[in-house]
């Protein structure tokens, strides 16, 4: 038996990077999954890796609703239920604020909020009939603190983790249970080339995506069966202050 057998999860960007190893161990600990994502050809990649009775590819834009909607209804038809949504999807866009333009800051509140907020409310009437869903919203360190030349990053990602305690109090009495994760510097395609400074973490590395993903599918499991509406951190201690320069 896997930790998730019998549920079903709906992944958003998951075509690759974080969301791509969500869906392999998900999908390892007994779940089907649904991987959303613009990336057709990685998605349908993923897919033959992960073996057609296991994962579906759907191709989503999480600032479409239409789409989610599809989404959705992919996973039900698919594979008979909705128990996990994963908003995973977003991007980062960088200026100091002076230098940050209105075409970035929409851009970005559009695929990192509205996205968040358009998953949610797409899936909630199949996450109804689920009986004991989970919604992982993936915020960011950048939602625990200000990062600079960020502005729009860290807004939406600030907006991800209030969103997800706003739901929580509302789904709690469907047993929904919405939480957001926050992780800090991983290796994937979105630091790539980046040169990210992790001397003064208290770890002193970067994190690799795996180490997200057990997080993510203890979430999904009934093993976090009685937390909602919490913030789950895995940043290598970024958020505990700045460690010593080691000698
Ligand atoms: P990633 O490798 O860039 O993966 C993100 C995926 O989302 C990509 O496949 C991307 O496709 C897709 N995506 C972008 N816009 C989309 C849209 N409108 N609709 C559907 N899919 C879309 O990034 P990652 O590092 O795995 O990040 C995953 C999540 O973790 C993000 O929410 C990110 O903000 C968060 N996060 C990452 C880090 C980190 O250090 N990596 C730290 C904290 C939080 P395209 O290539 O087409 O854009």
């Amino acid at each position: 038996m896997g930790r998730v057998s019998g549920k079903v999860a709906l992944i958003s960007g998951a075509a690759r990077g974080m969301g791509a190893e969500h869906a392999r161990l998900l999908v390892q600990e007994g779940a089907k999954v649904v991987i959303g994502d613009l990336l057709e050809a990685e998605g349908a990649a993923l897919v033959e890796e992960l073996g057609a009775e296991n994962a579906a590819f759907v191709r989503l834009d999480v600032t479409d609703y239409g789409q989610w909607e599809t989404a959705v209804q992919v996973a039900v038809d698919t594979f008979g239920r909705l128990d996990v949504l994963v908003n995973n999807a977003g991007i980062a866009n960088f200026a100091l604020i002076e230098d940050y333009t209105l075409e970035q800051w929409r851009q970005i509140i559009d695929i990192n909020l509205n996205g968040v907020f358009y998953g949610l409310k797409a899936a909630i009437p199949a996450l109804k009939e689920s009986g004991a869903a989970s919604v992982i919203n993936i915020s960011s360190t950048a939602g625990l603190k200000g990062v600079p030349a960020l502005p729009g990053y860290t807004a939406a990602k600030f907006g991800v983790r209030g969103l997800s305690k706003e739901a929580a109090l509302d789904l709690g009495r469907y047993n929904i249970r919405v939480n957001s994760v926050h992780p800090g510097n991983i290796r994937t395609p979105m630091t790539d080339g980046l040169g990210v400074d992790q001397s003064r973490v208290a770890l002193g590395r970067m994190g690799e995506s795996l180490e997200l993903s057990n997080l993510i599918l203890f979430l999904a499991s009934d093993e976090s069966s009685f937390s909602t509406g919490a913030e789950f951190v895995a940043d290598g201690g970024e958020t505990a202050g700045l460690a010593a320069p080691v000698e």
